[in-house]
């Protein structure tokens, strides 16, 4: 396959909360790219309505841990250092990317980092909120964390955050539909450039 047919990769992480889930259902639905989401495996339990295969692919422990050693895995980290795991299979990527479309990757910043080691023209987009207040009533809203784990997430979001200026863009999520097509004019910008 021609270079000029293979997809680009898209990596976009900002701490729990922000909005990274909801930015990235809306640009599938309204950016004229060849979008595609990357379902990561997991080894958190389903929230109510998420479903197997679609928001993520819930496995065991022993599943997650048996595809790791097999090398199916892209990346994967223990984020928040709860006990969970989450990691992207590589057929995810590969797939997308050798059928032409653009790839989008919703991780943390570990799982970024490693990514962009093993591919260096990945486009990188962080998402921040406007205050870590409005973080923190966003997670409070959203109603699918216990306190411990929302308490986790908000520690994390100031040292996720502090990494910021790694990515090569940053997009404030305040106003949805703005973000929305910020992301979508950063990702047609670089559509049409060679520099990526
Ligand atoms: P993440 O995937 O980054 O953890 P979510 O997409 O689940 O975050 O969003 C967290 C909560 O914030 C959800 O309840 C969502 O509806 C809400 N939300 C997302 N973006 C905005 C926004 N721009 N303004 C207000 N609320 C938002
Ligand atoms: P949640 O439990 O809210 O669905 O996800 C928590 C965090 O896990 C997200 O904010 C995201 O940064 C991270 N995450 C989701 N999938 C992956 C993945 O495949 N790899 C890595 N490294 N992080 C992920």
């Amino acid at each position: 396959m021609s270079e000029a047919a293979r997809g680009k990769l898209v990596v976009m992480s900002g701490p729990s909360g922000v909005g990274k889930t909801t930015v990235l259902r809306r640009l599938l639905a309204e950016c004229p790219l060849p979008l595609r989401a990357s379902v990561s495996a997991t080894t958190r339990p389903p929230r109510p309505g998420e479903v197997d295969g679609v928001d993520y692919h819930f496995l065991s422990e022993e599943e997650f841990h048996r595809r790791r050693q097999r090398g199916e895995f892209l990346e994967c980290y223990e984020v928040y250092g709860s006990g969970w795991w989450y990691g992207t299979l590589k057929g995810e990527v590969a797939s997308g990317l050798e059928s032409g479309q653009w790839v989008v990757l919703g991780i943390d910043v570990h799982g970024a980092f490693s990514v962009v080691d093993q591919y260096p023209d990945a486009i990188t987009i962080f998402l921040r909120p406007s205050s870590l207040e409005e973080l923190e009533r966003r997670l409070r809203g959203r109603g699918t964390e216990d306190e411990e784990s929302i308490q986790r997430r908000l520690q994390q979001a100031s040292n996720e955050m502090a990494l910021a200026d790694w990515y090569r863009h940053q997009v404030i999520n305040d106003d949805l539909d703005r973000a929305v097509r910020e992301i979508c004019q950063i990702l047609m910008h670089m559509g049409e450039s060679r520099d990526v």
